[in-house]
């Protein structure tokens, strides 16, 4: 077994190829809380692949739980994806097939996996996800700070990320740079010059 790397459970063939590819440091090794760990359930609409050549950054907007587990945490993202729901701003959001987003870290700096890389996101707002590696961090990081696990989380995920699919770290943006949103908020992209500089630094 991987020392660099442990699943929850059995390592499955992702955690298998993080495992290989983060073999090399130390500092880029993570925990992955695969969605075989979280309990998901299967994609309720077809999904369209696509190459991943970009990481785009959001955040939850919503604050942050340090009580509740990340698995369910995952399973109540999951559920409210698939639904057809109304947002709190009126506007009705349709049923997408499954989390929008690929990467999630939880307000302790756990890393979940979402939706499969390989599959095209979903979003709210006016841009093609298409491309994008969605990773979001929880919080709402107008009104409160990112915490320190969550950066490290962040910083090593994105180091994963940029090696696993050869993407330049000047690929790596935010959900601002491509739609009119406040997200991933203003504390959180105060912080990412930091991030990144440790990721090109890699
Ligand atoms: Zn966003």
């Amino acid at each position: 077994m991987c020392p660099m790397l442990t699943s929850r459970r059995a390592i499955d063939a992702l955690a298998v190829a993080l495992c290989l590819s983060l073999f090399g440091g130390p500092s880029a090794s993570f925990e992955l809380i695969s969605r075989d760990d979280w309990g998901a359930n299967a994609a309720t609409l077809p999904l369209k692949q696509h190459t991943p050549v970009r990481i785009t950054i959001h955040h939850t907007a919503v604050g942050q739980n340090h009580a509740r587990d990340i698995t369910r945490k995952l399973r109540a993202l999951q559920s409210f994806s698939q639904s057809d729901e109304l947002l709190a701003n009126g506007h009705r959001k349709e049923a997408w097939a499954d989390i929008p987003y690929h990467f999630y870290i939880d307000a302790e700096g756990a890393i979940a996996e979402g939706r499969q890389v390989h599959f095209v996101g979903d979003t709210n707002t006016d841009y093609d996800p298409t491309g994008h590696i969605g990773v979001v961090l929880e919080g709402n990081f107008d009104h409160e700070q990112p915490g320190e696990e969550q950066k490290k989380s962040l910083g090593q995920l994105l180091i994963f990320l940029t090696s696993e699919h050869g993407i330049p770290a000047d690929n790596i943006g935010y959900h601002k740079g491509f739609a009119a949103t406040a997200c991933p908020g203003e504390n959180l992209i105060a912080a990412l010059p930091r991030i990144l500089e440790r990721v090109r630094g890699q």
